[in-house]
């Protein structure tokens, strides 16, 4: 018990309640308050989860003054006593594709008359709308009537169904993981991916690390051998047990002798992105390429033979052969001015950036559903997908930029730096930026240590 006791005191930060009800209290007492014979017949059973338990502690409020935090334990060791002498016997279900909170109340032996008693409990109803294949469900069932149900979304989240003397509650328990700092670093021989693995980074890590990367260096053409890099990236621990990938904080990458640094920065609006040490963002106005990894099958020429005409035309723009279907996006933020036929073209978007600049998009398959013209898109953000209407030999995007009406060569055109940091931000990115410096240099130096050891 005692040790119990202790338990739920280090767990107890860490456990935020959302909505708390004092339904719990009332849960907690009629708990207390229960015949011992009741008390009998149910044990034996599996036990209480331990988070239950957490939301009766946390259901009082945990910021007040110490006097009353100690009755708050008090009130909790007692609950928590007694729901180890009432174990309940709780039965958890994995949820499948295609189901849903009927099929699974149904699965549990209920019925639609529990469905709508459970639904109409949540007044927004959006507490159980979002289940997903691999989530449990768990019900507790007294005297065939429901009790309580919860929906084990992730570690980090469960919401609840409780029946309470006035109908159904609501609550939903989130933990929040401790997050540390990881150094890796590494030196590539073939490819960065290779040298990644190596460094013990997830693909979706090396990933990570090649788009903050992706407006300066471009993996596939410029990579010698011995480029580099180094990185902090975040780690999630719940329990002491590692839970996932936090992003990556700070990063560096040498690519022929130029070094790129990178740190990120959140703004006071709550927006993190990538800027260098001096504040400059590492995103430029435009993407180098609106689809990913395709093949560029055709450069920007004014003297080209057609592959369908036969003769020779100037092709003002570059094409890109992938896969019809691949999602073409944006290369820039702006707003869609074209969105139909258009001739040879076939299906074209084109958008328009600011005042001067203007990017066309064709041979689309289809258009992203629920744009039209004068739709604001974001740089990345999908607005149609790779096709072959118009007059296109096979499947690919034919891609062109256009300044003040005039076709520039995307893959040589100078690009518009994006924004750098906002003045008011100034101070306090100078203070993130040299704190996360300071703690790059220090593992850098500390790992070349440990190496000429
Ligand atoms: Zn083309």
């Amino acid at each position: 018990m005692l040790y119990r006791l202790k338990q739920l005191r280090t767990q107890l930060p860490t456990v935020h309640l959302i909505a708390v009800s004092a339904c719990v209290f009332i849960l907690g007492l009629t708990l207390v308050m229960l015949p011992s014979q009741q008390v009998e017949a149910t044990r034996g059973d599996i036990p209480t989860p331990p988070l239950t338990v957490h939301a009766v502690i946390d259901g009082a409020d945990v910021d007040n003054v110490d006097q009353k935090k100690s009755t708050t334990i008090k009130h909790a060791t007692t609950t928590s006593t007694v729901i180890e002498d009432t174990p309940e016997n709780w039965t958890s279900y994995t949820i499948g594709s295609g189901d849903n909170l009927t099929s699974m109340f149904y699965k549990a032996g209920l019925t639609a008359r529990d469905v709508y008693n459970a639904a109409n409990a949540d007044k927004e109803g959006k507490a159980f709308s979002r289940l997903y294949p691999g989530q449990t469900i768990s019900f507790l069932i007294k005297d065939g009537t429901l009790s309580k149900l919860r929906h084990t979304e992730s570690k980090l989240k469960q919401t609840l169904l409780i029946s309470t003397n006035d109908g159904y509650k609501v609550e939903v328990i989130e933990r929040t993981p401790t997050t540390s700092h990881k150094y890796t670093s590494g030196t590539i021989r073939d490819s960065l991916f290779l040298a990644g693995e190596e460094a013990g980074l997830s693909s979706k890590k090396i990933m990570e690390l090649a788009s903050i990367f992706g407006w300066d260096v471009d993996f596939v053409l410029d990579i010698r051998k011995n480029d580099s890099f180094s990185l902090i990236y975040e780690e999630k621990y719940l329990d002491g047990q590692k839970i996932g990938e936090g992003p990556i904080i700070a990063a560096q990458f040498i690519n022929r002798g130029n070094k790129f640094t990178a740190l990120r920065y959140t703004n006071t609006e709550g927006n993190s992105s990538y800027f260098t040490p001096e504040g400059y963002s590492m995103r430029k106005a435009f993407l180098r390429s609106p689809v990913g990894f395709a093949r560029i099958s055709s450069r920007f020429s004014l003297k080209r033979k057609h592959p369908v005409l036969n003769r020779i035309r100037a092709h003002k723009g570059v094409d890109y052969a992938a896969g019809t279907g691949t999602p073409i996006k944006s290369s820039g933020d702006g707003k869609i001015i074209y969105r139909g036929k258009k001739g040879g073209f076939g299906n074209v978007v084109i958008v328009q950036h600011g005042s001067s600049i203007t990017t066309l998009y064709a041979h689309m398959s289809n258009f992203k559903r629920g744009q039209k013209v004068g739709s604001r898109v974001q740089q990345g953000q999908v607005i149609g997908f790779v096709g072959k209407t118009g007059l296109a030999s096979g499947p690919h995007l034919h891609y062109e930029f256009r300044v003040n009406g005039v076709h520039k060569n995307p893959l040589t055109v100078k690009l518009p730096e994006a924004k750098p940091i906002a003045k008011d931000e100034r101070s306090a990115f100078k203070s993130t930026a040299s704190t996360l410096l300071a703690q790059l240099e220090t593992y850098q130096a500390t790992t070349l240590a440990s190496f000429q050891h």
